[in-house]
C-alpha cells in the first residue's frame, strides 16, 4: 500500500514555483502578487490569513490582505473589489467564502475580474473549465489531480466515483477527471446524499474521491480491494490529547489503508496541495500579464 505524501509533493511544487519567482527577479520581470478579502475575524479567517501570507512567503509572492470586519456592506465590499480589478500590481486575488447573510455572493463573484480569478469562482471561468478550455483551476481539484499526477496515478480508463457534488471541490473535480486530457480520460461517477446503494456504487471504484465533510463515514465496506483512496475531507474533532483535538478526514483511514493500493492520509494528503495550487494559478496569472 501506497500513502501519498501531500506535504512532500506540495514541497517540490513550490520549489518549483520559487525557482520561477528567482528567474522572473533576475531577468527584472514582477513578483506575482496574490490579495485576498476576509470579512470577519473568526479564528479560521485568521488560520488563512496565516497561511496565505506564509505560503506567499515562501515562494516569494507579494500578498496584501484586505480583511474588513463582519458588518461590512455589499456596496462597500463591491468597491474593494473594483479597486483590486483596477490595480495592475494584483494578479490575482480570493475572497473568502461564506460570506455574510446581508451580501450576496454571486454579486460578489461576478464582480471579480475573471483574469483576477484564482479561485475559480466566476461563471467564465467555471464555464471555461465545463468547456475544456485553458481557465484557472479550483484550488482543491487543481491540487488533487496534480498530486495523482505526480504521485503515478493515471485516472485513463479507470472507474472514478466522486463522492460530493459542490460546486467548488467535487463538481470540478468530476469534469477534470472526464475531461479528454492527459490527467483525465476516466470513466466517472458522481454520488451524493441522495444516492441510493452509496455503499456498493463506492464499492465499485477504482479511485474513489470523497469530499462529503462527514468526518470518517467511509469505512472499509466502501472500498474495493486494491482501490485507491483520496481523502479531501478535512475535520477537527475535539479528543482527550494534549491538544484537545485530532484532524482526520472523511475515510476511515485506519481501516481503509489496508485494503488500498494507495490513499492520501489526512493531514498530510490533498491539503497542503490547495494552497500550492492557489500559488501556481496566481503565477500563471502573473506570466498571463506579460
Ligand atoms: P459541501 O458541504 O459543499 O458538499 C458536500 C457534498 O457531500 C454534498 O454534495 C453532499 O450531498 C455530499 N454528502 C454529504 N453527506 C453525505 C452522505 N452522508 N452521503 C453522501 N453524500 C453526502 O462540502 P465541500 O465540497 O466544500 O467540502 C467537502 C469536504 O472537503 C469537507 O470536509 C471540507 O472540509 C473538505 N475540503 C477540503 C479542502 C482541502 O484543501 N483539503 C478544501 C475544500 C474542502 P448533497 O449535495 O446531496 O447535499
Amino acid at each position: 500500500m501506497k500513502i501519498i505524501d501531500g506535504k512532500k509533493i506540495a514541497t517540490e511544487v513550490k520549489n518549483e514555483i520559487a525557482k520561477k519567482v528567482q528567474e522572473r527577479m533576475k531577468a527584472g520581470q514582477r513578483v506575482p502578487h496574490l490579495a485576498a478579502i476576509i470579512v470577519g475575524d473568526d479564528g479560521a479567517s485568521k488560520t488563512y490569513i496565516g497561511s496565505i501570507e506564509r505560503s506567499c512567503r515562501e515562494v516569494g509572492f507579494t500578498s496584501s490582505i484586505y480583511q474588513y470586519s463582519a458588518t461590512i456592506t455589499e456596496k462597500e465590499l463591491l468597491d474593494s473589489i473594483d479597486f483590486l480589478n483596477r490595480d495592475d500590481e494584483v494578479d490575482g486575488y480570493i475572497i473568502q467564502l461564506p460570506l455574510p447573510k446581508h451580501i450576496n455572493k454571486e454579486n460578489v463573484i461576478a464582480h471579480v475580474d475573471p483574469n483576477k480569478d484564482v479561485d475559480c469562482f466566476h461563471p467564465i471561468n467555471s464555464g471555461k473549465l465545463f468547456l475544456g478550455e485553458a481557465c484557472f483551476l479550483p484550488a482543491t481539484p487543481y491540487g488533487t489531480i496534480e498530486l495523482m499526477r505526480r504521485s503515478g496515478i493515471s485516472a485513463a480508463g479507470k472507474h472514478c466515483v466522486v463522492l460530493g457534488r459542490s460546486n467548488i471541490v467535487s463538481k470540478p473535480l468530476a469534469m477534470l477527471l472526464a475531461e479528454k486530457s492527459d490527467t483525465g480520460n476516466a470513466t466517472v461517477t458522481i454520488c451524493h446524499s441522495r444516492t441510493p446503494n452509496l455503499k456498493e456504487v463506492c464499492a465499485t471504484a477504482d479511485i474513489l474521491l470523497v469530499a462529503i465533510g462527514q468526518p470518517e463515514m467511509i469505512t472499509a465496506d466502501y472500498v474495493k480491494q486494491g482501490a485507491t483512496v483520496i481523502d479531501i475531507g478535512i475535520h477537527r474533532i475535539p479528543d482527550s490529547s494534549e491538544k484537545g483535538y485530532r484532524i482526520c478526514g472523511d475515510v476511515k483511514y485506519d481501516e481503509v489503508a489496508s485494503k488500498c493500493a494507495a490513499i492520501t492520509p489526512v493531514p498530510g494528503g490533498v491539503g497542503p496541495m490547495t494552497m500550492t495550487c492557489l500559488m501556481l494559478n496566481t503565477l500563471h496569472a502573473c506570466e498571463n500579464k506579460d
